[in-house]
């Protein structure tokens, strides 16, 4: 998964004011870290929940958001996610919560149409989306398509540079009204999905730059500053039975448990849905800053002199994630 439509709401920039005064003081107090209660509360309440419906992929770039080529196959399961949204729904029962399928890649999920068609019955006027690569959307059942036309799925499909046939599922998709949307990562080089070798050197995909999140493995990040202003806290993902601040926290296990490295993710990281009183505890749980934010530097390209990197396939390096 890469995302680079994340947005930074108008209530960051007001935050990111006062917190330049905070730091100041700070600074001028020769003290490191402000402390939690010296930050502006924000107010934000639970308005969308990304299903990691796949934690594990079938590509394997390099640089993965989700650290998904490090993954062991792992699904949210059916009968938890009904469990889980309908607990949603019956704490918020007036709110539309956007409902987005991610992974790895969703459509890896045998039940991925099931739980399409939960969502339409539970939240039948919230919008819907999917973010996916793309590659099993031509093998997709007629069920699949006439869900996701019911609930007027957007489709965010990523076109890596790999020679897919995407006209088949392009023309599924037209016939039933559903829009899909690019998205395009620079790309010099075209390759072969299943030999990996380079098909086309001359390529020259024009898109966004790929880049890579670095971890800062010393865990020493100002994770309350990030609260404020890190563009990507607040895509909620859901996987487990819990809900995550953003998708690294819901992914970092994968990074964790193979390369064995000592990042301790807390009970103050998530919030499991079976043990939510209200929606309060939800909503506090999503403006309070998170432990785990201390490891990530959240910088992407700006960390190594704004270049690009090359899309390509995952050595499962750990540099791919840290500075290297
Ligand atoms: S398509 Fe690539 S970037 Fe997206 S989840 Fe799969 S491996 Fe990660
Ligand atoms: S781990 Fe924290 S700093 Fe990194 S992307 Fe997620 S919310 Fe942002």
């Amino acid at each position: 998964m890469k995302r680079r439509d994340f947005i930074c709401g108008f209530s960051c920039l007001l935050a990111g004011a006062a917190i330049s005064e905070i730091r100041n003081k700070a600074a001028n107090k020769k003290t490191s870290y402000p402390k939690l209660s010296d930050y502006p509360e924000l107010e934000e309440g639970l308005g969308s929940i990304n299903i990691a419906a796949a934690s594990h992929c079938n590509l394997s770039c390099k640089n993965c958001d989700t650290f998904s080529p490090l993954s062991s196959s792992e699904f949210v399961e059916y009968e938890q996610l009904k469990k889980d949204l309908k607990k949603v729904k019956e704490l918020a029962p007036d709110r539309d919560i956007h409902i987005g399928f991610i992974g790895g890649e969703p459509t890896l999920n045998p039940d991925l149409t099931k739980m399409m068609k939960f969502v339409n019955e539970l939240y039948p006027n919230s919008g819907k989306s999917i973010l996916t690569n793309g590659l099993l959307l031509d093998r997709m059942s007629e069920e699949f398509w006439k869900e996701a036309k019911k609930g007027n799925y957007s489709f965010g499909i990523t076109k890596y540079p790999l020679n897919i046939p995407r006209e088949k599922y392009e023309k599924i998709a037209k016939e039933n009204g559903i829009n899909i949307n690019y998205d395009y990562p620079q790309a010099p080089k075209l390759y072969d999905l299943n030999t990996h070798e380079v098909i086309d050197e001359n390529y020259n995909q024009e898109g966004f730059a790929w880049s890579k999140n670095i971890l800062d493995l010393t865990g020493s990040q100002d994770y309350i500053e990030k609260r404020y202003t890190c563009p990507h806290k607040g895509i909620i993902t859901y996987t487990r039975g819990n809900l995550y601040y953003c998708y690294v926290h819901a992914h970092i296990k994968s990074f964790i448990d193979y390369f064995k490295v000592n990042i301790p993710v807390t009970k103050d990281d998530y919030i499991k849905i079976a043990e939510v009183k209200d929606i309060q505890e939800i909503d506090k749980f999503i403006s309070t800053p998170k432990p785990l934010c201390r490891f990530c530097k959240q910088c992407h390209n700006t960390c190594y002199g704004g270049k690009p990197l090359e899309w390509g396939f995952s050595k499962r390096e750990i540099t791919e994630w840290t500075m290297g």
